[in-house]
């Protein structure tokens, strides 16, 4: 993947079509009633839309070789995760898509401290999915389920968080000049996606880890059956803890996959600041080329909407989207802040959301992100290829700690018509 951004976000929100929803199956009837259940609340969504502060995450191609290290706590895309806590990282299941069974891609991580809760002075949160079209298919008709019923998901999302003072990381701040270095090593990863921890080992060289059978096989037969001879010719007495999986060094690990989506470093901004930015511009020519296109697109899209509910709703969203329209993240973590739907079907209802299985208190929302993301990654605009209207994550309220090092959150998929069609 070359990883190149393919076209201009404001024109591929096009592929956002929505067209009518024709099929009289029950997914839309179960959408439509949502839509009910929300309309009374339309009013205070909106005020609290104008109140709440977001930030705007964009991402560049990262600067350097070091700057998307661990204990560097960024906030990246694509690539593999830089994980805060590197030992006790998600395990078993929690690292496969419940659908296929195949171990999940990295989408991106959020650094996001609390400044005023001590056990969450480091606090990043980690998104995963399965980059099947249909696993997601299958995946929104799970999130629709209620506890105490068991559900089976393609996209998950973890917490994780460090006190000030913790195993793996100085109490100082890091210089961020290339040579800052953890303060303890991680686990070994595997040696294919470079994600998940590395517990198998190659029982010919014993010294490439895997995290699945599978990533055994495919690395095997990408270059590893070659590697492995080699391995064991040149190299008998070299120890299978040096160089391979553990990141007990500032460099990262090699990783061999190929398929992992394109890696990006996350940049964050107010989105207050681009309020300025658009009444700046406003009358000068470039910024007019833009609106305009801004306005072709939504006028071809509204002709296509059947409802003045998602008619409403894709304004609202193109409006405020249209600000910094390559933004990929939405940030806001607060009680009341509810996201910005492209759609007003396939929301999520208070009750939809559960509540922390760790501390049973409420979930906020916390981050959502955009479709943009999916033409950065290099996602291509066929029938059966990943896509979605937004995605967004909803974190326990109090950010509570847990034994667990990894805190699974809840996500919530809207889909865009166009796949709530595809049978
Ligand atoms: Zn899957
Ligand atoms: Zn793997
Ligand atoms: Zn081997
Ligand atoms: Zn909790």
């Amino acid at each position: 993947m070359d990883g190149s951004v393919k076209g201009d976000p404001i024109e591929e929100l096009k592929e956002l079509q929505i067209t009518s929803l024709d099929d009289d199956d029950d997914e839309e009837r179960e959408q439509e009633m949502v839509t009910d259940e929300y309309e009374d609340d339309d009013d205070d969504e909106e005020d609290e839309e104008e109140q709440e502060p977001v930030t705007l995450g964009f991402i560049e191609k990262p600067k350097n070789s070091w700057s998307l290290l661990r204990h560097l706590f960024p906030s990246k895309a694509g690539g593999s995760p830089a994980w805060l806590d590197p030992i006790n990282i998600p395990s078993g299941r929690s690292c496969l898509c419940d659908m296929c069974g195949e171990p999940l891609h990295f989408v991106l991580q959020v650094y996001a401290p609390i400044v005023e809760k001590e056990s969450a002075f480091h606090r990043t949160l980690f998104l995963f999915m399965c980059p099947s079209m249909a696993c997601l298919l299958r995946d929104q008709h799970e999130q629709w389920k209620r506890p105490p019923e068991k559900t089976s998901r393609s996209v998950k999302v973890f917490r994780c968080q460090l006190p000030h003072s913790n195993p793996f990381y100085s109490s100082e701040a890091p210089k961020c000049d290339g040579t800052d270095k953890p303060s303890g090593p991680g686990v070994s990863l595997c040696n294919w996606c470079g994600t998940w921890k590395g517990d198998k080992v190659c029982s010919s060289c014993r010294k490439a880890h895997y995290c699945s059978q599978k990533h055994q096989v495919v690395h095997w037969r990408s270059g590893h059956k070659i590697e492995c001879q080699q391995l064991n010719l040149f190299s008998p007495s070299f120890d299978s803890n040096h160089g391979n999986g553990e990141t007990t060094s500032a460099q990262r690990q090699k990783v061999a996959s190929n398929s992992l989506w394109p890696e990006y470093e996350m940049i964050n901004e107010d989105e207050s600041e681009y309020d300025t930015e658009m009444s700046e511009y406003n009358g000068q020519t470039n910024a007019l080329v833009s609106k305009t296109r801004v306005d072709d697109t939504m006028k071809s899209l509204l002709s296509t909407f059947e409802g003045d509910s998602d008619r409403k709703s894709w304004a609202t969203f193109q409006e405020r989207i249209a600000k910094a329209p390559d933004q990929v993240l939405r940030y806001c973590r607060s009680a009341s802040a509810k996201g910005l739907w492209p759609m007003s079907g396939g929301r999520p209802s208070k009750a939809d959301i559960p509540k922390c299985s760790y501390c049973s208190g409420p979930r906020c929302f916390e981050f959502q992100i955009l479709p943009q993301l999916l033409y950065y990654f290099g996602v291509k605009n066929d029938v059966d290829s990943l896509d979605w209207a937004t995605i967004v994550v909803y974190t326990c309220e109090a950010s509570c700690e847990a034994s667990v090092g990894y805190k699974e959150e809840f996500v919530w998929v809207q889909h865009s018509s166009q796949s709530v069609n595809v049978p």
